[in-house]
């Protein structure tokens, strides 16, 4: 593909992921598309997994970056919902409810809009829990986004899970990190705290309440 094409399908790409329903700031999206496109360029047929995928916001700028370098996206969600996003509370939304049942179902609208964009050959959804996932994956991740569920158990749950994945010289970024507790929940910014004090990541940029990682090589070259 020509430079010019290349650009020219990111900026579609990124049009598309604005207007997909979802949690993500125009600016914190592209500065993922950045950091997961860099971490792509770092590994031969690079694999990124995505935690908390919801109706494929996130979905498209990291799947426009596995495109752009030749990866693979896993997007790994239950399509459920996150304890915020039930009846009730603050970001529960009425439509996205499967009549015949009651329960959030976010995946037909996922699937919409990889289908949309484009992305189908590049990203593979994984319904289901997401440490039970992570329990059982073996091959290290070039890049891992979490932002899943965002309570306590949950969020600790994802880090437990999947950070020892990142591959050495791989890319972490977590998502919701409020450094001052009245903009949002701790367990985001506890992790990403807890990263850094890990000695495990160093930062490698911030956009938003948006946070890169990247994971130090500990063994000699
Ligand atoms: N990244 C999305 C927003 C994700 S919202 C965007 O750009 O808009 C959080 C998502 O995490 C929800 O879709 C919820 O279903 C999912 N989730 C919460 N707990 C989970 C778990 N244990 N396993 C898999 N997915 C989970
Ligand atoms: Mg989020």
């Amino acid at each position: 593909m020509s430079d010019h094409a290349a650009s020219a399908r990111r900026r579609q790409l990124i049009e598309l992921a604005r207007s997909t329903r979802g949690f993500m700031p125009d600016n914190e999206g592209e500065a993922l598309l950045d950091a997961a496109a860099r971490a792509g360029r770092a590994f031969p047929r690079p694999l990124l997994v995505e935690i908390g995928a919801w109706c494929g916001k996130s979905t498209i700028y990291l799947g426009c970056a596995a495109e752009e370098t030749g990866g693979v996206l896993f997007s790994v969600d239950h399509h459920r919902g996150s304890e915020e996003n039930q009846v009730g509370w603050e970001h529960h939304d009425p439509d996205l409810v499967d009549p015949t049942d009651g329960r959030i179902d976010t995946l037909p609208h996922w699937r919409r809009s990889v289908a949309t964009a484009g992305l189908e050959a590049c990203v593979v959804g994984v319904v289901g829990d997401s440490p039970t996932v992570a329990a059982r994956w073996r091959t290290p991740l070039a890049f891992c986004f979490i932002d899943g569920g965002h309570g306590e158990e949950p969020a600790w749950a994802d880090y437990r899970g999947w950070a020892p994945l990142v591959a050495e010289g791989g890319w972490l970024a977590i998502h919701d990190v409020f450094e001052d507790p009245a903009e949002g929940g701790r367990p985001p910014y506890d992790l990403w705290r807890h990263a850094l004090a890990s000695g495990q990541f160093v930062e490698d940029g911030r956009e938003g309440s948006l946070r890169i990682l990247r994971k130090v090589a500990t063994t000699p070259p």
